[in-house]
Formats: C-alpha cells, structure tokens, sequence
C-alpha cells in the first residue's frame, strides 16, 4: 500500500519514537487507523491533521524526548487542599 492509511509502522509524532504500533483500523477497510507510542503512549489517527500526524509539524512546546520523560511523574501530584473558608 502506498496511501496515508496503510499500516505501516510510523514514527510518533510526539516523540519521534519509532515504537508504534497499530491499535485499530476503520470498519471500513483503508479509510482510518489508529496508531500508539509505546514509549510516551501518545494516540493519533491517520486523518488526522499534520500538527497531529507529522514530527515535523507537532507543536514543539509540546514534543518530548526521552531525556525530558525522565524526569517526568508518572501520576501528578495532587496539590494540597485550599484552606476551608467559613
Ligand atoms: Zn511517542
């Protein structure tokens, strides 16, 4: 297959991981599929828009990189609890 749609292993968006995979295809056959980052778990559908889909086009102030993952939480902290007022 030549087409956007193909399965082809893609390279994340967000991540420039080359750890996709497909998570799912359009019921009807070679107009969608889904794909995943195994590494920052990103989604994204092929349709997509290019800010979306592309590497080259995902808003940098949002782009990661494995050193920047690192140092990430894997759950936020919640912050504490505001004072109750009467
Ligand atoms: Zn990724």
């Amino acid at each position: 297959m030549t087409n956007n749609n193909s399965a082809a292993a893609s390279v994340c968006p967000r991540c420039r991981s080359e750890q996709t995979e497909v998570v799912t295809m359009s019921p009807v056959k070679n107009v969608w599929v889904v794909y995943s980052c195994k590494r920052c778990f990103y989604m994204w559908r092929s349709t997509e828009p290019e800010e979306n889909t592309d590497p080259d086009h995902y808003p940098e102030a949002f782009r990661l990189t494995p050193e920047t993952m690192a140092d990430m939480p894997v759950v936020p902290a919640v912050p504490p609890l505001r004072p109750k007022k009467d």
